[in-house]
């Protein structure tokens, strides 16, 4: 089984070949836009582990402000869920609760974000943000649509034909990450929830 850093490279794979297909300047993805950076939402055991990996490796003024801004979304999720709290667990909350959590905080940017609009864990960002910015053809398990919330600004990227992946074999590999990273005692969590642990 390939390592689970390693499974996250075939997404990134996947949409390089969408931005070749697309042709020169037509994905409009770029480092200092953060329109899709925004809003809570859940990450798995896997991805929790990566991320907080990434938050490690880096230096220790920016891990400081990092969890700080994490912090204080979390506080703003405690402030609408009162009781839930450390360790953010999003399972042990019930769906249509997370689901009206992630609503009610749409617009806050995600405290990974810096100042000048980049990522500050860019290399250990989970698998949801790796499939933002383009649509996926999935086969059998369907399509996923591109949720840029801009791409009505850029026709010829708003009208790209979806990216075939192999989603089924992908999360077949990633399920078994999560399940080695749910007994090391990750939890599926939210990405200001794994930048704190
Ligand atoms: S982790 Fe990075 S890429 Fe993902 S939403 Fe946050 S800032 Fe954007």
């Amino acid at each position: 089984m390939p390592t689970y850093r390693s499974l996250l490279e075939s997404l990134d794979v996947w949409f390089a070949r969408g931005r070749d297909a697309a042709g020169p300047g037509v994905i409009p993805c770029r480092r200092a836009c953060s329109a899709c950076c925004h809003g809570v939402f859940d990450i798995s055991p896997a991805d929790a582990e990566l991320v907080a990996e990434g938050v490690a490796g880096l230096p220790e003024a920016e891990a400081v402000a990092l969890r700080s801004r994490a912090e204080a979304q979390l506080r703003l999720c405690s402030a609408q869920r009162p009781g839930w709290g450390p360790p953010w667990d999003v399972d042990a909350l019930a769906e249509e609760t997370f689901d009206a959590l992630t609503e009610q905080l749409a617009d806050a940017a995600c405290p990974a974000l810096t100042a000048d609009g980049g990522c500050a864990i860019y290399a250990d960002r989970p698998a949801t943000c790796r499939m933002t910015g383009l649509s996926m053809d999935a086969g059998h398990a369907g399509r996923l649509d591109n949720h840029c919330p801009i791409q009505d600004g850029f026709p010829r990227y708003a009208a790209l034909a979806p990216v075939p992946f192999d989603l089924m074999a992908f999360e077949e590999q990633a399920a078994r990450h999560d399940e080695a990273a749910l007994a090391r005692g990750s939890r599926t969590t939210t990405l200001a929830g794994a930048l704190v642990q």
